[in-house]
């Protein structure tokens, strides 16, 4: 082995070790109960909060071993479509793990509630968040009604009970969250009797784009 070679291999060797000693989260068994769920999400959140990413060494291997034929997330999330919001980095987690349906301003329609009712029903996530996110500019613009072309005002419908209710942009924001959650919680006659069971959380969260950080609320 020559020199480069040599240097190369090594430091390839190095990097492998890196990655294999980091810990296995994504091995991790998947959380049984609501509760234990939510933690898992909210440590993974911590981790990315502290730049310490675990999930992206696992991607591949995930993808081969275990995702082609099935998926088993523990979570869902329904959150809004902006771009600062990616959901698997925002709680550390890879490929098969979250359950995520993505819409402006995070509302609630039949198809997002079916997609929900599918992810919890048929696939058993155990926790459910609905999560706005600070400087939502489907808020900021329902708030204000400003004029939009096309079906973009279709959103305001949806976000016309929180904007009545807030005052200021993060609290509508939050308010939205909430209001989102427990209309999902109330309306779907498959997700009531579920958290009544207790095979089923919904929370509402709030995800600080300046921060990184989610706040449930
Ligand atoms: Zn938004």
């Amino acid at each position: 082995m020559d020199k480069i070679n040599r240097r190369t291999f090594l430091a390839s060797a190095a990097a492998a070790a890196l990655v294999s000693s980091q810990p296995l989260h994504a091995q991790e068994p998947a959380p049984t109960t609501p509760d234990a769920a939510l933690k898992m999400l909210m440590d993974g959140n911590a981790r990315f909060d502290a730049n310490n990413l675990t999930s992206i060494a696992h991607d591949l291997k995930m993808l081969r071993e275990n995702t082609v034929e099935k998926q088993q997330p523990f979570a869902a999330v329904l959150s809004c479509a902006d771009s600062r919001v990616p959901v698997e980095l925002v709680f550390d987690q890879t490929i098969g793990h979250i359950f995520v349906c993505r819409v402006a301003g995070n509302i609630i329609n039949s198809e997002i509630i079916g997609s929900l009712e599918y992810g919890a029903a048929v696939l058993g996530v155990k926790v459910l968040l609905v999560m706005g996110h600070s400087n939502c500019g489907a808020v900021k613009a329902a708030i204000a009604k400003t004029d939009v072309p096309g079906q973009i005002a279709s959103l305001y419908t949806h976000l016309e009970p929180a904007v009545e209710a807030g005052s200021g942009l993060v609290d509508t924001i939050k308010k939205n969250a909430k209001i989102q959650a427990s209309l999902l919680e109330t309306t779907s006659t498959v997700l009531s009797p579920m958290i009544k069971e207790g095979k089923l959380k919904i929370r509402a969260a709030y995800y600080d784009v300046g921060t990184g950080q989610v706040t449930l609320l």
